[in-house]
């Protein structure tokens, strides 16, 4: 499917037009010349030009078309495409408690994968030797060569200034606020590199490779040890003024008093969110409302979200009322969000999304109560199939789309051609 970008083409010249060729053929590809003269408006020696020079460039590559039944005008119709393996890209995720490496080639398809359990509120200086470690790991064991790493995309688990890659008084990552990972990164790898949040970047691999690839304008939503939200409008993440657009986890409740570390009371995030969920399973069992999450409590002395999960596979009504209510305050938040923005779908994604059905069934419940009735006449509420690794191909597809973005490509062909 055709981006905004790339329906703009038409009217476009020199190394723009190379550039939006080249987007149609990343899109889109593998797609034969005639197609993308059609596509475009543009003439066949404009398209047969520039398309010699992103070939020469490296940038896409030829491969016969497997239909071989056209007769003879089509026989050995060449069909061209994004050079996918031309080079890698380093895409990190790091979580609350987790860190993940991945080696990606420029597609954001995983090659090589690297994790293990870390705190982020262990500080910047033991961490990035973790995430130095790995990179090392994955080069090596990879036999990749430095310079074609071509980017690095990382999400944290924070606030950050995009543009500079700055962390922004992230609230669980102590001693990481306005350390320079965007140069840290670039200067020890020689490659550009993004940081954004970590929901941000789990909504651009939704879209990129998960359940929202075709959707132009959808919200992913994260339930962890946090709630955010990333939102895409029009094929793009939007990230609002100063990069923080989506943190619903901080609007408040009605009803609920409980103070949140923001200083507000009432907060999403602290009432439903992870640790919330797995505070009053706690007091459930210490009422002994629930046998198996006293039985949780007596063995472990604390019970997670996870054990909740488990509780709720085991039919434990405290568990699954539990659940419910996270869900229905998560709802009431989506519903509002789905009247302002009028999305296609919301994804729910994050550690706390594969609890179990009764979340997603109360959250779809609210949602259909409290939104309009246009607002949800299409409206889709899906989870995650790629939760696990979606922060990778989002960490990797966000430098992918940065790399490769139309101003940058342009600039490259110009600079080829001159
Ligand atoms: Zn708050």
């Amino acid at each position: 499917m055709l981006d905004n970008d790339s329906k703009k083409i038409f009217g476009w010249s020199g190394p723009a037009a190379g550039a939006a060729i080249f987007r149609i053929i990343k899109n889109i590809g593998p797609i034969s010349r005639t197609d993308i003269v059609k596509k475009t408006g543009l003439s066949k020696s404009t398209v047969s030009v520039h398309t010699k020079k992103l070939l020469e460039m490296g940038l896409i590559k030829e491969s016969k078309s497997k239909n071989k039944s056209v007769g003879s005008v089509g026989r050995n119709r060449k069909l061209l495409k994004f050079a996918k393996n031309n080079g890698y890209i380093i895409a990190i995720d790091l979580g609350a408690t987790s860190l993940n490496v991945g080696l990606c080639n420029l597609d954001a398809e995983i090659i090589d994968l690297k994790g293990k359990s870390v705190l982020v509120n262990s500080g910047p200086k033991k961490i990035m030797v973790e995430i130095d470690n790995f990179i090392e790991e994955l080069i090596v064991n990879n036999n990749v060569s430095r310079n074609k790493i071509f980017g690095i995309g990382m999400g944290v688990p924070g606030p950050v200034e995009f543009s500079k890659g700055l962390p922004v008084s992230p609230p669980i990552m102590p001693g990481w606020h306005h350390v320079p990972l965007k140069e840290i990164l670039q200067d020890k790898y020689n490659c550009p590199s993004f940081i954004d949040n970590d929901v941000n970047v789990m909504a651009v691999g939704e879209k990129h490779a998960g359940v929202a690839q075709n959707f132009s304008n959808f919200i992913f939503i994260k339930i962890g040890t946090g709630i955010g939200a990333g939102i895409i409008c029009e094929d793009k993440l939007y990230r609002g003024s100063k990069g923080c657009a989506g943190d619903i986890g901080h609007i408040s409740i009605n009803g609920e008093e409980e103070l949140c570390p923001c200083g507000n009371r009432g907060c999403l995030e602290i009432v439903a969110a992870g640790p919330a969920i797995a505070k009053k399973a706690k007091e459930a069992a210490k009422k002994r409302e629930s046998d198996f999450l006293l039985s949780v409590l007596n063995k472990k002395g604390d019970i997670t979200a996870k054990d909740v999960g488990e509780a709720i596979k085991k039919n434990d009504s405290s568990a699954i009322e539990i659940v419910k209510n996270s869900g229905q305050k998560i709802g009431q938040v989506t519903s509002r969000l789905v009247n302002f923005y009028n999305p296609s779908l919301i994804i729910i994604g994050g550690g706390v999304a594969n609890i179990g059905n009764y979340l997603i069934s109360a959250i779809k419940e609210e949602v259909f109560r409290h939104s309009t009735s246009l607002a949800v006449q299409d409206l889709e509420i899906e989870l995650s199939k790629k939760n696990e690794e979606v922060g990778i191909i989002g960490a990797a597809a966000m430098a992918v789309n940065e790399i490769y973005s139309h101003d940058n490509v342009t600039e490259m062909v110009y600079l080829d051609s001159n």
